[in-house]
């Protein structure tokens, strides 16, 4: 049994039973039989499927909302614009997966080979709850329209959630066995990688669970994609519009309640403008409604669970002990539920534990550097990367944050996020593969060379 306990309270308010053996067997039993026949589908049936699931999504905002907001507290707002970005990605795949699904041909000395794009099978899905639906949409749209199947491993906090994505695939239609949840813990995950009838897995979540199934997918030597953690930086250099950079600054550190892989987490600011920066961001953090997630004028609900914000408040104490400085104190709120204030910490020594850690949470680290090269040597001076968002307008200092921030992804005078368009993805800690775009809906299929004379 997995029970939903409401951060914004403490208060329970749902139980969902788990899936047994047999159950579990009965569902891999039924990807495996319905790929047999998805896999031969025209695209015309598999892109139409994505329609009805965009109009599912759409039709039923409000109710998938709230159970975003009652599993893990975003809040109600934030709920709504990621359903959105799922009817999206549904979307866009429906109407540009065609194209990406075409063959190319190259001219060989015997002829001709013509590049094929075929599906693979049953795609194991271990997800987050930190973006409950649109987390699970990058592999499941992309999925559905390469003929694969989708088979999703949840977050235990979500289950409701996972319920209703199951339930929004089975109202638009979905054949038997192309999308089905699978109500199972963490601890099942290694057997089902090791399934033959599994062909490959993606993860998103710590880089703990992606040591864990990297290691079960390449002993059954299985494709695997991971999407992991960040301490994504936010350089300000002079040539910024400093004001912009701040009020950003806030957002890309407080959205979801911190708990975002691509929240910057790590504010490096040139010296020039570093009072300027400091003085408006702490300003903006400081003024950071904290409150009922359901209320639209909030800004920082509770965090995802009461250990999430009590791992969030051991690290600041841990920075603090290192010799960090608060410029704004996080502290928890004495209230029932996962509350806690936002914050901002200077002075964290670069080599400290915190400072190389993910702080999935609404704290930010911020340092001052005297010169461009300081910047970008600080950016990849920790064990991840996926983001930066970067902020100049001096074209030789953005050639440079190019070139040389060990990062997935880039923003230039704006805050990260990620589009159905774009790849996204990270290197270096943060995981690897890429999600969206052509490359995520690739990363699950056979390159298929046909040799003809
Ligand atoms: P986890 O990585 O534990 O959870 C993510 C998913 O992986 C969940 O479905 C979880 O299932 C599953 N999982 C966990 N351990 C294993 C395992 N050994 N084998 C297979 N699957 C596993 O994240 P947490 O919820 O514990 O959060 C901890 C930290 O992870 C955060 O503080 C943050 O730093 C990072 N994180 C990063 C995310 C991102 O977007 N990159 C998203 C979420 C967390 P179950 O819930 O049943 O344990």
């Amino acid at each position: 049994m997995f029970t939903s306990i409401n951060p914004a309270t403490g208060q329970e308010t749902a139980r969902h039973p788990a899936d047994d053996a047999a159950a579990v067997e009965a569902k891999i039993a039924a990807a495996a039989k319905g790929f047999r026949r998805w896999r031969t589908t025209a695209i015309g049936e598999r892109t139409a499927l994505l329609s009805r699931i965009a109009d599912a999504f759409e039709a039923n905002r409000a109710e998938l909302a709230r159970t975003a907001v009652e599993e893990m507290g975003k809040t109600n707002k934030s709920a709504l614009a990621e359903v959105a970005k799922c009817v999206a990605g549904f979307r866009y795949y429906a109407e540009h997966g065609p194209a990406f699904l075409e063959s190319s041909e190259v001219a060989t000395p015997g002829g001709k080979a013509i590049a094929q794009w075929h599906p693979i099978g049953p795609v194991l899905a271990i997800m987050p709850w930190n973006f409950p639906y649109w987390q699970v949409v990058r592999f499941m749209a992309p999925a559905i329209l390469a003929g694969n199947v989708g088979l999703l491993k949840h977050a235990s906090i979500t289950q409701g959630c996972a319920a209703l994505i199951e339930r929004m695939a089975r109202e638009a239609g979905a054949p038997e066995g192309v999308f089905q949840n699978l109500a199972i813990p963490s601890s099942a995950v290694g057997a089902l990688i090791a399934d033959p009838r599994i062909a490959a897995v993606t993860l998103t979540g710590s880089e703990g669970a992606g040591v864990k199934v990297a290691e079960a997918a390449g002993r059954a030597l299985k494709k695997v994609v991971l999407e992991l953690g960040g301490s994504d930086p936010f350089i300000v250099m002079p040539s910024a519009d400093i004001a912009k950079a701040a009020e950003t600054a806030v957002t890309a550190r407080l959205q979801n309640a911190g708990q975002s892989c691509i929240c910057a987490k790590r504010f490096i600011v040139h010296a020039d403008v570093y009072d300027a920066f400091a003085d408006a961001f702490a300003a903006g953090m400081r003024a950071a409604h904290v409150g009922d997630p359901m209320d639209d004028a909030t800004i920082l609900g509770p965090l995802s669970s009461i250990e999430q914000r009590d791992t969030v408040v051991e690290q600041v104490e841990k920075a603090l002990a290192a010799g960090a400085t608060p410029l704004l104190r996080a502290e928890p709120i004495d209230r029932p539920g996962a509350w806690m204030t936002p914050g901002i910490l200077t002075d964290v020594p670069p080599d400290s534990d915190v400072a190389r850690e993910e702080i999935f949470g609404p704290v930010a680290l911020l340092f001052k550097v005297s010169d461009l090269d300081a910047a970008i040597t600080l950016a990849n001076d920790v064990p991840f990367g996926l983001g930066a968002s970067v902020w100049t307008n001096a074209a030789d200092e953005r050639a440079r944050f190019e070139r040389d921030i060990e990062a997935g992804m880039i923003a230039v005078n704006q805050m990260l996020a990620s589009t159905p368009q774009a790849p996204f993805g990270g290197v270096k800690r943060s995981g690897h593969g890429r999600e969206l775009g052509p490359w995520g809906l690739h990363e699950f299929m056979n390159l298929k060379a046909v040799m003809l004379t």
